[in-house]
């Protein structure tokens, strides 16, 4: 996979400030505020910073937490993760691989078959029909 580098000037210039405030500078969006939350098309979640691929629709779920869920990645690589301290909490940040974009974080308590819940800010993802 070939990295996505950029400053963050460039990812200033390129994005909305909301987009920048998420991906770059680890934000969390207002629960049930964004687009995809309540949303049940079909189709790819790609990186609103560089394109990669993230998540599919079929692996979506109703986690009733405010964010969009879901309970595994397209790619075994699309993310990873980092130990996220802040806030008094421990928590598994998750990343885009290609371009570094804070997504959302990971947590144990997501249905079969994974048993994980992937928990994604709307403002990081642009949707792509299918
Ligand atoms: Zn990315």
């Amino acid at each position: 996979m070939e990295k996505v580098k950029k400053t963050a000037e460039q990812w200033r210039a390129e994005l909305s400030p909301e987009v920048f405030y998420i991906t770059r500078e680890a934000g969390t969006e207002r629960p049930y505020s964004g687009q995809y939350n309540d949303f049940h098309q079909t189709g790819d979640y790609r990186c609103a910073c560089c394109g990669g691929l993230l998540f599919r629709s079929q692996h979506k779920f109703d986690s009733h937490c405010g964010w969009p869920a879901f309970y595994e990645q397209a790619e075994p690589d699309s993310t990873y993760r980092v130990r996220d301290t802040s806030h008094g909490m421990i928590r598994e940040e998750v990343r885009c691989s290609r371009c570094d974009a804070h997504l959302g974080h990971v947590f144990p308590d997501g249905p079969k078959p994974t048993g994980e819940r992937y928990c994604i800010n709307s403002l990081a993802m642009v949707f792509e029909a299918k």
